[in-house]
């Protein structure tokens, strides 16, 4: 195959992904889950998963699936709530080495809270230099030993090689596409692979015939522009051909948490722009938990079939206590662009639906203080050029500890017999604890007065399990163990 003009001559590009990230955090803190199926997600009987382990994955269990369906599919996996304290301090850590593996050029941009890209153009000759390969196994095998995490890192000339390297041999993997290889080894590939293909375009690219990326390479430009439009039709084909041209760009504050949806075909049916709504609305919940934000202004963003643009904003009231008039959790989000969407004439149809959050604060801080973290870049999807629907690009709403709360805050107020529910729900599976004689655990599972602990931690061995009264004081609830 002919060498491929991938792009400004000698660029290196990385790109980062750590594997299967809330599970293998979990598997690393409980020994007892090493090697076997976890399921880190809502807990509730509407919850959603939002990572599984390798393990479960052999199960068919994976990435939005309903938890009751991977329930029926896996019933003997840990079904954990999610703990976005520890992947926080792990993602922080792992971003620290990048930084380091970035240099002084500090050419990185995270992309969420385990995945990254690291452009080394400046100080290597390309994917193939042999100190880009030493770096990146050295920050592999940095990660290992001080975190205790796998991460797979792909090497090539874009940002696109770079990241369909880091998928292909995952997990626990490196994989360098040396420059003028991106044709070859792209070529093989389902059209999947590549970012913005979801089930919709693969469906309408097989009735070209087309399934594989070669194939893709192989059609006439003027096809796939006729067939998925002007834009999308000119991308995937350079796509296809390894080309892709967009820079590494550094981390900038972030001023808004986002997620967007384009359809494959324009959606004129309320309900179905209703049930998109929520869906959208579950992936920005789940990015401002995961860094710890709230927000005052929720906004709807609608792109017509005539590609005019809407949008509609409400800012929520400030309120006196700290989290009052804002919102975070899927259920507050929906409340606030329910009424926003309602106002949006869709007759005619629309092709892209948006949902952000700006206003930020952080969870915990006082409304009047607005927070950047240096996390918020990773998390808002502003200007990753990705589509929604790119294999891999969201890890979906984990909502369970804050509905847990909520719950125990409700049954507080209702009742004495509510009360003893509410010190039940207090535990939740996977949660770090600390007995004052049996020492640091976590919660297994919890239920008819009594919960189940199991004593370990990140550098014990397979702990012991033991079972107390739900109200039992010795039982505290601690942070996150320290790898
Ligand atoms: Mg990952």
């Amino acid at each position: 195959m002919p060498p491929t003009p991938a792009g400004p001559a000698g660029r290196t590009v990385l790109h980062v992904d750590l594997d299967a990230f809330y599970a293998a955090v979990e598997q690393r803190d409980k020994p007892s889950l090493r090697g076997k199926p976890v399921v880190v997600g809502g807990t509730a009987w509407r919850g959603v998963v939002a990572t599984a382990s390798y393990e479960a994955r052999a199960f068919g269990v994976g990435s939005a699936m309903p938890t009751a369906a991977a329930r029926r599919a896996c019933p003997w996996a840990a079904y954990l709530a999610p703990r976005f304290a520890a992947y926080r301090t792990a993602s922080s850590q792992v971003m620290a080495l990048l930084a380091e593996l970035a240099g002084p050029a500090g050419l990185m941009e995270p992309l969420s809270l385990d995945e990254a890209y690291v452009d080394l153009s400046g100080s290597s000759t390309g994917p193939e230099d042999d100190g880009v390969l030493a770096a990146a196994a050295a920050f592999r095998e940095r990660v290992r030993a001080e975190v205790g995490l796998t991460a797979s890192v792909g090497v090539g000339t874009s940002k696109l090689v770079a990241k369909v390297a880091s998928d292909l041999r995952k997990p626990d993997a490196l994989l360098v596409v040396p420059a003028g290889q991106e044709r070859s080894v792209l070529a093989p590939l389902g059209v999947r692979s590549l970012p913005g293909v979801g089930p919709a375009t693969q469906a309408r690219l097989a009735g070209l015939g087309v399934s594989t990326v070669g194939q893709l390479a192989a059609t006439d430009e003027r096809e796939l522009v006729g067939l998925l439009g002007r834009a999308a039709g000119a991308a995937l084909h350079a796509a296809a051909l390894g080309v892709d041209h967009r820079p590494v760009v550094p981390e900038r504050e972030a001023k808004s948490v986002s997620a967007e949806e384009t359809f494959a075909t324009d959606v004129v049916d309320r309900s179905v722009l209703v049930g998109e709504l929520r869906r959208i609305a579950g992936r920005v919940a789940e990015r401002l938990q995961a860094a710890d934000l709230r927000g005052r202004t929720v906004t709807v963003k609608a792109k017509r079939y005539d590609f005019s643009t809407l949008a509609r904003s409400a800012t929520t009231a400030a309120g006196t206590t700290t989290g009052a008039g804002t919102v975070a959790s899927a259920e507050e989000i929906v409340a606030a662009a329910l009424p926003l969407l309602q106002a949006i004439d869709a007759t005619g149809g629309l092709r892209l639906l948006g949902v952000g959050v700006s206003g930020l604060v952080g969870a915990t801080d006082d409304l009047d203080a607005p927070v950047q973290t240096d996390l918020l870049a990773a998390l808002a999807d502003v200007g990753t050029g990705r589509g929604d629907d790119a294999p891999g690009a969201v890890e979906p709403v984990a909502e369970a500890a804050e509905e847990a709360e909520a719950e125990v805050e409700e049954a507080q107020v209702a009742s004495p017999g509510a009360a003893a529910v509410a010190l039940e729900r207090r535990w939740r599976p996977g949660q770090d604890v600390a007995h004052d004689e049996h020492g640091p655990g976590w919660v297994q599972g919890s239920g008819v007065g009594r919960v189940t602990v199991r004593f370990e931690g990140p550098h014990t061995g397979v702990g012991r399990v033991r079972t107390f009264s739900v109200d039992d004081e010795a039982l505290q609830v601690t942070d996150p163990p320290t790898w």
